[in-house]
């Protein structure tokens, strides 16, 4: 397959969820801010915000950084710990335990939503793991690709993906290196890349809680399909790597474009014709004979030119408003993720305004989105009509009471 000359390698030790856990003075921070002094002062202020994602981090550590590191850490990090990473506590000892001033009866807001992770981390990990100790069976299926392509499909929406498709990888699709240093192993030929929605209703509550469980439960969702149909390639004798919330061999939205999944629009992430950005993506990459499957191109990225309502409610201004740029055969918009961050620590959330505002997200005519490439005037038939029912964006405020009464 021929490289286009915009070619990007990725590295996950760049991602912000993988540089707001390290922590301040120890060997990765200091390797890794060696390389990239100029972003150390902008993590080092995020990391100083209280709120979710400072205290969501605090999961990322195995057991023996927690002893390394724990002489350093602060009190209420070690609580954090203790309520975000049940696996772990085994790691906090009596004397770390009696650093920590009490864990309270009553939970305080911020506790309530450690809780809502709290339950989604330890699920997405125990797919993550279970999937690494499982072998391939020792005596290979042979099934024709092209059947075998439409099979795992199958698979995939049998256990609950809402949408499926296949890569041919390139070295350039992978990350260099995980989240935790390691190199990553660049061996397998396809990805089966997938996508699972996220309930509309509570989306449209962005920033509020109802996202956060929206997203936590899209992320366990995402795990344990990509665990099954992972098992499910084993067990027809041919190895696997499992991309989740744990670990990803590669950034998912370029992946899921390539998949003709859906397209990467001003908002940074896929968004596909059926439920718009409204998705969490998983992958699960395989030597398994497969046939790839070729990007669409629906119109989304003109579409966007002419929209522009995620940059726009935006409340950080974290989503370009100008151009995009050509990456790894992709046209993409910058992503302040810093910015994006920020606000994830005020809303103690992870915000999801900029889904809630797109068109997509709340549905769009079938007819109209296959008619619109190249038609301006049905993009702005869309767009009026997306404006006339929803204003700027789709909001309801009021609270459903399953998320009531975590506030
Ligand atoms: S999640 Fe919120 S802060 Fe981040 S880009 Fe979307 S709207 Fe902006
Ligand atoms: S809100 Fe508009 S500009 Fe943003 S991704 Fe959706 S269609 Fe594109």
């Amino acid at each position: 397959m021929e490289q286009d000359h915009t070619t990007k390698y990725f590295d996950e030790r760049d991602s912000m969820f993988t540089r707001v856990r390290l922590i301040k003075g120890s060997p990765a921070y200091r390797e890794y801010y060696r390389r990239y002094p100029e972003r150390r002062e902008a993590d080092n202020d995020l990391r100083e915000c209280g709120g979710l994602m400072r205290l969501a981090t605090a999961g990322g550590f195995n057991g023996s950084q927690i002893q390394e590191l724990m002489p350093r850490w602060p009190n209420r990090f070690v609580e954090a710990l203790m309520h975000i990473c049940p696996p772990l506590r085994h790691s906090v000892t009596s004397k770390m335990k009696e650093q920590v001033s009490h864990i309270p009866d009553h939970l305080p807001d911020e506790e309530r939503i450690l809780a809502l992770i709290d339950d989604s981390s330890p699920a997405v990990a125990a797919c993550f793991e279970a999937d690494r100790r499982k072998k391939p069976a020792t005596k290979k299926v042979n099934v024709p690709p092209e059947r075998m392509t439409s099979l795992v499909k199958e698979v995939a929406s049998f256990y609950g993906a809402s949408l499926a498709g296949i890569v041919e990888l390139q070295d350039c699709h992978y990350y260099t290196h995980r989240n935790t240093g390691e190199p990553i192993h660049h061996g397998f030929k396809y990805a089966i890349v997938f996508a699972v929605e996220m309930p509309t209703e509570m989306i449209n509550r962005a920033p509020h809680r109802e996202t956060l469980l929206a997203t936590c439960n899209g992320y366990v969702q995402a795990a344990q399909i990509g665990a099954r149909l992972s098992g499910y390639i084993k067990s027809i004798g041919y190895d696997t790597s499992l991309s989740c919330m744990v670990s990803y061999d590669a950034p998912l939205v370029l992946l899921a474009e390539r998949a003709g999944i859906g397209q990467i629009g001003r908002c940074n992430v896929i968004v596909t014709k059926e439920y718009g950005n409204r998705v969490r993506l998983g992958a699960v990459m395989t030597n398994l004979p497969l046939v790839a499957d070729q990007p669409v191109d629906f119109g989304l990225k003109q579409f966007c030119m002419l929209c522009g309502k995620c940059a726009a409610n935006c409340p950080v201004r974290a989503l370009s408003s100008t151009e995009p740029q050509l990456v790894n055969g992709s046209l993409v918009w910058e992503h302040n993720e810093v910015k994006c961050m920020r606000m994830w620590t005020k809303t103690s959330t992870d915000c999801a305004i900029c889904i809630s505002s797109c068109p997509f997200t709340q549905g769009v005519d079938p007819e109209k989105t296959d008619a619109m490439k190249g038609n301006p005037a049905v993009m702005r038939d869309i767009l009026r009509e997306h404006t006339e029912k929803y204003g700027s964006r789709a909001y309801n405020p009021q609270p459903l009471p399953i998320a009531a009464v975590l506030k």
